[in-house]
């Protein structure tokens, strides 16, 4: 995935001055950076849910900037989970499914398996209201998993839980990095969830990208002072 001069304007706030970023296949990226600083704006260009104000988005070669969000190939796990309120967990998961017409014995055994991964399967019958916080997490994670798409996009999944559960959920996050394969963009404002699950770290400031490294890249060789303190690094 390839950003080509991206920006983003709120009228007149210019929130992503022009980006150029890329994003190996297969790879988890985390975006990090202090709050405000445009990395929801980010992922939500990514995904088509915020236009863009210039530049381009390409992903394997195929311009994706413009597409409609359900043209893109790419599911977002939200901070806030954005449960459907009146569906219990299994039509939480397969909604989107059963909009593109997905025949019922495909989406049912993909609700099973992502269900199964995620350590859900007997919450299949509960509304959101009867689940815990970590739970509606997963939740929110596995509606995003059935869908099988190539780009799975990560919005401070962990924020709403408590230091206990955070770490429990950073600990399989990696080990679904492992064992997806997928492109995954994972953005965080947590240094630590950062260095602890990203292949390569893009580490933003006020709309600009300041370093993008493997964690140990980073931590050896900051670009500069932000990124230093930043990541906690010595230089
Ligand atoms: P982060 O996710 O890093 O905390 P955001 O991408 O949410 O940052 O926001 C970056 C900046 O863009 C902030 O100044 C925020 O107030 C502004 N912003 C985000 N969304 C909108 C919007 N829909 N309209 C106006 N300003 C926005
Ligand atoms: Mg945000």
């Amino acid at each position: 995935m390839v950003f080509e001069h991206v920006t983003k304007r709120f009228g007149s706030l210019e929130v992503l001055p022009p980006i150029d970023l890329t994003l190996e296949n297969g790879e988890f990226t985390v975006l990090v950076g202090p709050s405000g600083c445009g990395k929801s704006t980010t992922l939500r260009i990514l995904a088509g849910l915020e236009q863009l104000s210039g530049g381009e988005i390409y992903f394997d070669d195929r311009a994706i900037g413009r597409l409609e969000p359900k043209e893109r190939d790419i599911a977002m796990v939200f901070q806030d989970y954005a449960l459907y309120p009146h569906m219990n967990v299994a039509r939480n998961m397969s909604f989107g499914l059963r909009l593109a017409r997905v025949p019922r014995p495909e989406i049912d055994a993909r609700v099973q398996r992502v269900a199964k991964m995620l350590s859900i399967t007997h919450l299949l019958e509960r509304k959101p209201a009867e689940l815990s916080g970590g739970q509606r997490q997963r939740v929110a994670m596995g509606r995003a998993l059935v869908r099988d798409a190539s780009t799975f996009l990560f919005d401070e999944p962990l924020s709403n839980l408590d230091a206990k559960l955070r770490a429990q959920m950073r600990t399989e996050l990696g080990e679904m990095r492992d064992r997806l394969e997928k492109n995954m963009v994972y953005v965080t404002h947590d240094q630590v969830e950062a260095m602890t699950l990203g292949d390569r770290i893009v580490v933003m400031n006020e709309g600009v990208v300041q370093q993008q490294g493997t964690p140990e890249e980073l931590f050896k060789r900051p670009n500069n002072k932000f990124v230093a303190g930043f990541i906690g690094s010595p230089a």
